[in-house]
């Protein structure tokens, strides 16, 4: 059995358009290029290919969710209203969320494509499954797209899996540097899903992730943020697996883990300020795939969320097939030594106590 490998072209032609980084165009903002642009995606799917490593991972092609689907997580008003913006060229979900025409069809696809991956991994087909799909999903919220999100992937895809699998108790790790409030919002009141969030303190959406976010009736306790001061690297995301990741998935005892995998903690994002190297990705996949072989049969479903540099996402996400897959394709990350290098790469007291103020959060767990 072969890592379950998903990917559509399609996905990089959902265009966002010409901003400054986030900002859009005017008179006194230089057209640009879009944080959320087709580029580091096309780059980390080229690197993968020219790695060997997709010859070794079971390729799948996504299909669109239905409207159905979609509505498991998204009131209809919503999914009618990205329909029609996308059908009549496009516009903004909310501000800073633009898309163009097309783009009500490829989100369907991102969301088919979670949801493909979890049949491979649910069906015994594949230990594990990769979605590489855009748009991203974990900040979209039930009537809302946001933060170049218009369906939450992940959601929908867990969704899925319970409604059609039966799945139980569903663990999700969100490792990108934002928030992930919409997969958040979309379980906050379950005790089946457990939702942790690892991030970079305040940082997006405003005002949001904190610890004392913990769930509601009787998810009280199913929610877990870990807010990191700016400057984590290696080190500090090592410790949260250790202290925080797999201490949860221990209590909680899921049947399946679902990833939502940023790589905008990295070293080299124009987005975060965190300096996480592709060999701290790979150590991180690592850990969870060894909880997911001792409490769940290995089974781990990644979504892709955000990461913003074209020149190293593609390191990092090669780290984490490597990882899942069992391969070593024996490529070098040239930016390696360089991120691993950085001052206070190793855990510091500041981030051990943000950590372990987190820690308390462990027993709402039942
Ligand atoms: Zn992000």
């Amino acid at each position: 059995m072969t890592t379950t490998f998903v990917f559509h072209e399609l996905y990089l032609w959902h265009d966002t358009g010409h901003a400054a980084l986030l900002f859009p165009p005017g008179l006194t903002v230089q057209p640009g290029e879009h944080a959320e642009n087709p580029e580091t995606k096309r780059r980390m799917k080229n690197l993968l290919e020219v790695s060997g490593i997709t010859d070794h991972l079971s390729l799948v092609k996504p299909r669109r969710a239905t409207e159905d689907e979609l509505a498991r997580i998204h009131t209809r008003a919503h999914i009618e209203r990205i329909r029609e913006m996308s059908a009549s060229g496009g516009g903004e979900a909310s501000a800073l969320t633009p898309f163009g025409p097309g783009s009500y069809e490829i989100a369907q696809l991102a969301a088919g494509g979670a949801i493909v991956a979890m049949d491979a991994v649910l069906s015994g087909g594949a230990p594990n499954a990769y979605a590489l799909i855009r748009p991203p999903g974990h900040h979209a919220l039930a009537d809302l797209g946001m933060g170049f999100c218009l369906f939450a992937n992940a959601a929908v895809a867990i969704e899925h899996a319970r409604a059609m699998h039966g799945v139980g108790r569903v663990a999700v790790v969100d490792w990108d540097v934002h928030h992930g409030n919409g997969t958040q919002a979309a379980f906050y009141s379950d005790p089946d899903v457990l939702t942790l969030s690892i991030h970079q303190d305040n940082l997006f959406p405003a005002n949001s992730g904190a610890l004392d976010e913990r769930g509601e009736g009787p998810g009280q306790g199913y929610n877990l943020n870990v807010p990191l001061p700016p400057g984590c690297g290696n080190g500090a995301y090592l410790e949260v697996m250790r202290r925080i990741v797999v201490p949860a998935l221990e209590r909680f005892r899921p049947d399946l883990i679902v990833v939502a995998c940023g790589f905008d903690a990295s070293g080299a994002d124009p987005l975060g300020r965190m300096m996480v190297s592709s060999e701290g990705f790979r150590a991180m996949t690592e850990v969870l795939a060894e909880a997911a072989d001792r409490l769940c049969g290995g089974r781990i479903v990644m979504t892709h969320e955000g990461g913003y540099s074209a020149s190293y996402v593609p390191y990092c996400g090669l780290a984490v097939l490597e990882a899942l897959s069992g391969v070593r394709t024996g490529i070098d990350d040239p930016f390696e030594p360089v991120i691993a290098g950085y001052g206070q790469q190793a855990l510091q007291p500041h981030q051990a106590d943000a950590i372990a103020a987190a820690e308390g959060l462990l027993a709402g767990i039942k």
